[in-house]
């Protein structure tokens, strides 16, 4: 009889540091689709669901697709939106079932009004609704905060493997296959078990574009995945800038048998996650130690490019700190640009202003003050766009067009600064090119962004850095105001056995 299975996407990488809620419109803004829409729109691309649909397809089996969105990562998910997303699924359940099979592609970070741990509830529910005995599956980012009220509530939880996050649709593949796998009677079921660390973040913030205790542990993870019973090991790096109960790393083993065996691998791998929690492949410098470090090199082709990791809009921060900027504007740097900071009202005036104009005027610091002032500028607008938008040159998104909305190039000392309306983290050289500067050309670039830009600013650069300036997305845990987290928690609490 041909298999119906419900598959669904509900994502969100939530910063509950932010003042700014994620809304139904900040769906919008990036995918919201619903019902078939969903298959017409992300059939063949790097997403979970395109996996499902492939197995879906191989397999003939008859598959329903209520909502899929995700939002860029801001504040807690407003309790509309949260609703409008959860009832998508719940009321495909309800009134289009009964259904042979759920697989659902999560985040694993998200917090609702209301609901900290939102993956769990959702999760939870379905599982109330769909009984004991019809198999519930999910995919998670690899900085999801897990929590045993997910891995109770879904046979398999199906982690990424990879930070630049490229195996979305590999993922969703897999967990089908799992699915397809207990149709055909060769496994009779599956259970996860999660084991959590007691640390606010490990395995190295997950990277695996470096050697270091992320790529240990997934090896240890793959290698374990041989043994007999054992069908997924995930190890997540978590995500520390949610002030929640369950906040940080943890390792889910899905077994088929051997529960036993599954329990020994999750505590070699939490052993692991708490001897290397200090082991880190990057290393952050204030922008004062950046700066000096600049100055006192040797002349060069190539450019410095900085991260601006402690403002970086992919995780959930404002985009308009102006802390760094304003350090290399006083350093009295030349030939150096940024991108890009988000200030509607900086951006309306230069626009206004026009090429050419002079403008003094606070730039950023201004979505939430308490994390920085704003920087008390005078420049020289050299470019105006009143809709700016281009086509990512990749290799990430390659292809997706960016609307920045009114966008300027203010030159700030010797610093020409790419200041946008909307928020953006800057991975693409279009940031910097679209506006005619060339960053290759440039003495010194900044971007804000944590660990994406690497793929588009490694190859020019002469030199990376990580600036820890100002920003809720600092790697420091002592500049957040932690109250809901579980205690003791490293490295809070400190060092303990
Ligand atoms: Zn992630």
């Amino acid at each position: 009889m041909t298999k119906r299975v419900l598959t669904a996407q509900i994502k969100h990488e939530t910063n509950t540091f932010s003042i700014l809620p994620t809304t139904l419109d900040s769906y919008r803004a990036r995918n919201l689709y619903e019902g078939d829409e969903v298959k017409e729109r992300l059939k063949g691309t790097n997403n979970e669901l395109a996996g499902v649909m492939d197995v879906a397809a191989e397999k003939g089996w008859e598959l329903v697709t209520p909502i899929a969105g995700d939002a860029t990562p801001l504040g807690k998910v407003s309790s509309e939106a949260w609703e409008y997303l959860a009832s998508a699924v719940f009321n495909a359940l309800k009134n289009d079932g009964p259904f042979d099979g759920v697989l659902i592609s999560l985040h694993g970070a998200m917090v609702a009004e209301g609901h900290d741990d939102a993956e769990g509830a959702l999760l939870s529910q379905v599982r109330a609704m769909v009984g004991p005995d019809v198999p519930v599956m999910a995919t998670l980012d690899l900085h999801a905060n897990v929590t045993v009220k997910m891995a109770e509530s879904a046979n398999a939880l199906i982690t990424y493997r990879t930070y630049p996050h490229i195996d979305m649709a590999e993922r969703g593949r897999q967990m089908a296959e799992l699915l397809a796998r207990q149709f055909a009677g060769e496994v009779d079921g599956y259970e996860t078990l999660i084991g959590r660390l007691d640390q606010l973040d490990g395995f190295d913030h997950g990277r695996t574009t470096q050697e270091g205790p992320m790529t240990e542990a997934l090896r240890k993870a793959r290698a374990y995945e041989e043994d007999d019973g054992i069908e997924v090991v995930s190890v997540n790096a978590g995500f520390s800038f949610a002030d929640i109960h369950d906040t940080g790393p943890s390792v889910t083993v899905t077994f088929s048998d051997d529960r036993e065996h599954a329990r020994s691998i999750i505590a070699d791998l939490v052993a692991f996650g708490w001897e290397t929690k200090e082991q880190s492949t990057v290393k952050h410098f204030s922008p004062e130690e950046a700066m000096a470090h600049v100055s006192a090199a040797e002349a060069s082709d190539k450019p410095f490019v900085f991260g601006d990791f402690s403002d970086n809009p992919g995780g959930g921060s404002y985009g308009d700190s102006p802390l760094l900027l304003k350090t290399m504007v006083e350093s009295g740097i030349e030939n150096a640009a940024f991108a890009v900071i988000s200030d509607p009202a900086v951006a309306a005036v230069a626009v206004q202003a026009g090429e050419g104009a002079e403008i003094s005027m606070p730039l950023g610091g201004k979505f939430d003050p308490s994390v920085t002032p704003p920087f008390e500028m005078t420049g020289t607008v050299t470019k105006a766009d009143a809709d700016a938008r281009f086509i990512f040159e990749g290799p990430m998104m390659k292809g997706v067009e960016a609307v920045l909305g009114p966008s300027a190039v203010i030159k700030i000392g010797g610093v020409e600064t790419v200041v946008i309306t909307n928020r953006f983290q800057a991975y693409d050289r279009m940031f910097f090119v679209h506006f005619g500067i060339i960053p290759e050309e440039k003495s010194l670039v900044a971007v804000k962004s944590a660990h994406h830009f690497r793929a588009a600013y490694g190859p020019m650069a002469r030199e990376i850095m990580l600036v820890d300036a100002a920003g809720i997305t600092s790697p420091d845990p002592n500049k957040f105001p932690y109250q809901n987290v579980r205690r003791p928690i490293w490295p809070l609490d400190g060092e303990w056995d």
